[in-house]
């Protein structure tokens, strides 16, 4: 049964709608728009053929992201970190997030000496848009890289598997998949799960803010998790699919 007042009419284990619209950039060399309910981002990966000095003469590549969020993205105008003057430090903490995740699942001699930058722009924020940025930034990673493949400039694919990422908590006592804001600001226990496609952990943040969590719940999200990472990674395949075919 549903708890009252979830968003969509969804269970405890259900994640919002989700959608995954590959190619929305058309000058990128891959990108996505991912939705997952209201929380809405831009995922674009744009191709450099130079790394950072400290890896030139490697035969490395490099990956990399950034992520910020869109002054009307949230209720109250948020002001660019360009006009403050810099960077905010939750940017900061969540395109580390991003780029973790995203070169967990590369084999840099495969890209050789380039760089890709992921480049994740919150359009509209209602809970969870580090993790639909992970999700959608993959998308717009694999695109880049079947397009460089299309056109040789990589003869192997250089991905080692894939990853997604989803947000899930404890509210009122309940373990719930993908929390939007309103759950969010509710939640004693709120938790961000990266998870390779195959069920590997990349990264769990769990925090408990309320009430310590025990281990069983801990147990209880990370199951909820896996369910919800093995329907984004569908959604990612169907985008992937679409886009290429
Ligand atoms: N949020 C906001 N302004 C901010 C930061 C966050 O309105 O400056 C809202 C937004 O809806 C965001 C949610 O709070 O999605 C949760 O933020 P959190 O830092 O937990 O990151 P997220 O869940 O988006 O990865």
């Amino acid at each position: 049964m549903s708890p009252p007042g979830r968003s969509y009419g969804r269970g405890p284990d259900e994640l919002r709608p989700v959608t995954i619209e590959p190619g929305f950039v058309r000058t990128a060399t891959g990108s996505a728009l991912i939705s997952m309910g209201e929380t809405r981002v831009i995922c674009t990966a744009s191709v450099q053929n130079s790394v950072p000095r400290w890896m030139a003469g490697s035969g490395r590549g490099w990956v990399t992201a950034e992520y910020g969020m869109l002054p009307a993205s949230t209720g109250d105008r948020k002001q660019r970190d360009i006009s403050k003057g810099r960077l905010d430090g939750r940017s900061v903490e969540i395109q580390r997030l991003i780029g973790r995740s995203l070169r967990g699942v590369i084999d840099f001699t495969a890209v050789g000496e380039r760089s890709i930058y992921i480049d994740c722009d919150v359009l509209q924020a209602d809970g969870g848009t580090r993790c639909a940025s992970i999700t959608g930034g993959l998308v717009a990673l694999r695109l880049a890289c079947e397009r460089l493949l299309a056109d040789g400039t990589l003869e192997r694919s250089p991905f080692v598997g894939t990853v997604a990422a989803v947000s899930c908590g404890m509210v009122d006592g309940v373990p719930l998949l993908d929390l939007d804001y309103s759950e969010d600001s509710a939640a004693e226990v709120d938790a961000n799960v990266v998870m390779t496609g195959d069920g590997g952990l990349v990264e769990v943040q769990a925090t408990a803010e309320r009430t310590p969590l025990s281990r069983a719940h801990l147990d209880d999200l990370l199951a909820l998790a896996a369910r919800g990472i093995e329907r984004l990674r569908a959604a990612q395949d169907e985008a992937v699919a679409a886009s290429v075919s």
